[in-house]
């Protein structure tokens, strides 16, 4: 059972029911996996009245492995799904995000940040799900696979069932067992490894905060408050070849390094064990439809930002995208409505990811790092662009660029 950081165990949520419980019928859409992409999607199909099942291997509410921090993106994706007021309910709303710099130059961007542990979160993203009418249960999903009638056939692990659906989905996050055996993955590969551990500390930060060090450039640490003196801190690396350190050693970097991390980590107590995990970035590496049957969503096609490793609101704006073509392909009969989804993917969310990679070459250099921090903190006109990235979502293109530092310099 998983523990809330209070130590009191979160009790299972009786809606999600055994596979075994499962009808045996023809399904509109299968979705494995109930994280925010998963959920997203099949909220928006059963408002549309389709019949949707939702599986997923873990009981919830389940831990991942996360920052826990929401960035503008998540809103209108929970503003859809009537849940924005909740979440700010039940989570804690941060005004700004402080970014360090290697020589730790630094900025403050005012913003609205909601921070929000992912047990908590995505059962209330599953829960609205399910009470808009998808069917959620637990098993492993072992293998899913398309007919010649191009029905899908989804089998489960340790049970002897077979489900079928009109269309597949897969929305299993960072792990690509289903999405290899249908030969959609391109790059095994993932971006970036992360470390992160809960601990309560005097040692207080109100601000979202954001350390680019040296050491562990392309690449950063975190500390994010969840409120009474919680803080969730870590650290990421994305992989290239100066990845050289193990992930604690990273961890360790990042404390030594950073003044703010040393005295929330200095004689904090350690709620819970550091634990891993791997990120998927750019929105590449896994193709994001199998024939005219399978679509892939979320982090699984990589929809988590390079340098920011944000992904909750992006794996939810994903799944709407998904939803609007699977819906209208099952609405008319027409599969062929199915094969504009990557292309659609492409045109509203692949903009910011290749901006989001062009400000990670650029803060991977640790003295462009240095000097655009200090652009930043100097001029009005790089300030007020960071703060309409944070607050609107904008490109980081219009930061992280040769115009924007020439125009800097006179605004
Ligand atoms: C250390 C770290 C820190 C991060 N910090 C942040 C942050 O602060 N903010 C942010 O926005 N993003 C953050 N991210 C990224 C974020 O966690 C992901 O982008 C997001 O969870 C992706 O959502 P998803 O629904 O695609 O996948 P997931 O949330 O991973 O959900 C996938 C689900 O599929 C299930 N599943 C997998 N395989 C199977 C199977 N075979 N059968 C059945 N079920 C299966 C899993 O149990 C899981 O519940 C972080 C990631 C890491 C690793």
């Amino acid at each position: 059972m998983v523990e809330a950081l209070s130590g009191t165990p979160y009790q299972p949520v009786e809606w999600q029911i055994p596979i075994e419980n499962v009808p045996e019928q023809l399904w509109d859409v299968i979705i494995i996996g109930g994280g925010p992409a998963g959920s997203s999607m099949a909220f928006h199909l059963a408002r549309r009245k389709f019949r949707v099942l939702m599986v997923d291997m873990a009981r919830f509410p389940r831990e991942k492995v996360c920052g826990d921090c929401m960035i503008t993106d998540v809103e209108p994706n929970l503003r859809a799904m009537c849940l924005s007021e909740e979440v700010r309910k039940q989570g804690m709303s941060l005004q700004g995000v402080t970014i360090f710099s290697p020589s730790r130059s630094h900025f403050t961007v005012s913003g609205d940040f909601v921070t929000l542990r992912r047990p908590v979160l995505d059962r209330l993203l599953a829960g609205k799900a399910v009470e808009t009418g998808v069917i959620f249960a637990t098993g492993k999903a072992v293998e899913m696979n398309v007919g010649e009638d191009e029905a899908v056939t989804v089998r489960f692990k340790d049970i002897d069932k077979t489900l079928q659906a009109r269309i597949g989905v897969i929305a299993t996050g960072a792990h690509l067992g289903l999405a290899r055996k249908l030969g959609v993955v391109v790059t095994e590969k993932p971006s970036a490894v992360a470390m992160r551990c809960y601990v309560r500390s005097p040692g207080r930060t109100e601000n979202l905060v954001l350390h680019y060090q040296k050491d562990i450039l392309p690449g950063y640490g975190w500390i994010v408050p969840l409120g009474k003196d919680v803080y969730n801190v870590g650290c990421g690396h994305y992989l290239d070849e100066h990845h050289h350190l193990t992930m604690r050693e990273y961890f360790k970097a990042f404390v030594a390094g950073s003044p703010l991390a040393r005295r929330v980590m200095n004689g904090a107590e350690i709620i819970s064990p550091a634990r891993g995990g791997v990120l998927r970035c750019g929105l590449k590496g896994v193709r994001p439809l199998y024939r005219r049957s399978i679509v892939l969503v979320g982090e699984t096609i990589g929809t988590t930002f390079t340098l920011t490793g944000e992904g909750i609101g992006q794996a939810m704006s994903a799944g709407v995208i998904a939803a609007a073509c699977v819906g209208d392909a099952l609405s008319t009969g027409d599969r062929g409505k199915l094969e504009l989804y990557p292309s659609l993917l492409e045109a509203k969310l692949g903009p910011r990811h290749r901006g989001f990679e062009q400000a990670q070459r650029w803060v991977a250099r640790p003295w462009l790092a240095d000097f655009m921090a200090r652009r930043i903190h100097q001029s009005r006109y790089l300030h007020s662009a960071c703060v309409d990235l944070v607050a609107n979502g904008r490109n980081p293109r219009r930061i992280y660029s040769i115009k924007a530092v020439l125009k800097s310099f006179w605004s």
